[in-house]
């Protein structure tokens, strides 16, 4: 009998989304009048199309794939071609990080890398997650039979999560900026996790997804601005967000060759070759066109289309952000992030709150309840709509709560 990896039934219920659907159909049966003027502010799903850039790149290496003399089959490595390794390597060049392109490997996203990681690390260790966070955090590591200990990001810290040094923690999973709460590290913030883990030989890996969104002079855009950093830390990344690359697919995940732990016996051991062992063992790589695609967001014309997409993301985040300001409404978010984390009015609880401004405005949103127990009270909008329904739905909301 082939026994089951019971660590499976640990895991909650996946109930955020799946309730909200629920709840949306519950509410369209009984009214489809009002349910045709619902605005979906829920959604963490990118809207605009690929860049044109990205697009012809793409275009140009399927029509290689295929004629006889530039077809390209498997990848040598699996890790990457150097073209776009390079091109990502300069990139981190212009906001102060030193990473070489060896030290880069191409993945299908963030997500996969997220989970995937744990395989390198062994048994054991004591997992810190900050609270609320990104799902796939504590979902892989419970899958794995890891223990997971929060760090409290709340109201008080700007739902900013510090180090305690009275906790130890093994690993550290960090992402800024935040998805839930729209909160990003200041440099001076980001050190002090360093220097945590740094103390403690503890690994932080850190989901940069967002870096592409950050406006503000002291926030990194990558955990490498940071000194000491490259002894202590993994950073994940995509283009899903900085790109549009939500359908098509492509990541990185820097590991410094300067990052080593010791293995039980005492011996340095460099992650960077774990990692490769494991990739090697059960990754492909990337397929060529889509490399290609990546490679032109990282072009000048590329990153002009990208940012303006993203431009156009960022205004959206600013209405909210300005109807919340309107409204005296706290919250976090939208200056570094497409996302607004906001305070439920009169202390209402985020799924009585969904209820109403579904059932009393036709406006969806995230309960925070469902990124942890510090979201119990916060609510999350997004960006990803167009103007037009931002601006509807602030008004709407406006005439709701003023
Ligand atoms: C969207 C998102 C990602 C990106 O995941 P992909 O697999 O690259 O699409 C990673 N981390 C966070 C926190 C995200 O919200």
């Amino acid at each position: 009998m082939a026994k089951l990896n019971e660590n499976f039934f640990k895991l909650k219920k996946n109930y955020l989304f799946i309730e909200i659907a629920k709840r949306i159909k519950a509410y369209s049966e009984t009214n489809p009048e009002k349910a045709k003027r619902l605005i979906r502010m829920g959604i963490g799903d990118v809207t605009l199309p690929l860049a044109p850039a990205v697009v012809e790149a793409m275009q140009k290496a399927c029509a290689e794939m295929g004629v006889k003399e530039t077809f390209r089959g498997y990848e040598d490595s699996g890790a990457g071609y150097d073209f776009l390794k390079e091109a990502i390597s300069k990139y981190y060049k212009g906001f102060g990080a030193d990473v070489s392109a060896d030290e880069i490997r191409i993945s299908d996203g963030a997500k996969s890398d997220c989970g995937n990681i744990i395989d390198i690390f062994g048994s054991g260790n004591i997992v810190l997650v900050t609270d609320p966070a990104y799902p796939v955090y504590v979902d892989s590591n419970i899958m794995n039979g890891n223990e997971v200990i929060f760090a409290n990001s709340t109201e008080e810290n700007g739902f900013a999560a510090m180090p305690d040094k009275n906790v130890k923690a093994d690993l550290i999973y960090l992402c800024s900026p935040n998805n839930p709460t729209g909160s990003a590290y200041t440099y001076a913030q980001l050190k002090e996790w360093v220097d945590y883990a740094t103390a403690n030989n503890a690994v932080i890996i850190y989901d940069a997804a967002y870096e592409a969104f950050i406006t503000e002079d002291d926030v990194p855009r990558s955990i490498f601005c940071v000194e000491g950093a490259k002894k202590c830390a993994i950073e994940i990344c995509s283009l899903s967000k900085t790109a549009g690359f939500t359908g098509t697919r492509c990541g990185y995940t820097v590991i410094p060759n300067e990052l080593v732990q010791k293995d039980s016996a005492g011996q340095d051991v460099r992650l960077a070759d774990i990692w490769a062992r494991r990739q090697g063992s059960k990754f492909n790589g990337v397929s060529y066109p889509v490399q290609r695609g990546a490679e032109a967001v990282f072009s000048a014309e590329g990153q002009k289309q990208c940012r303006e997409n993203i431009a156009y993301y960022q205004e959206n985040a600013r209405i909210i952000a300005s109807a919340c300001d309107e409204l005296g409404i706290k919250y976090t978010g939208g200056v570094n992030s497409p996302y607004i984390w906001l305070k439920c009015p009169n202390g209402m609880d985020s799924w009585a709150f969904f209820d109403k401004l579904l059932s009393e405005i036709q406006v969806v949103g995230t309960p925070g309840a469902g990124f942890g127990k510090n979201g119990g009270n916060w609510f999350r909008l997004t960006a990803f709509s167009t103007h037009e329904l931002t601006k509807e739905a602030m008004e709407r909301l406006k005439g709701l709560l003023k």
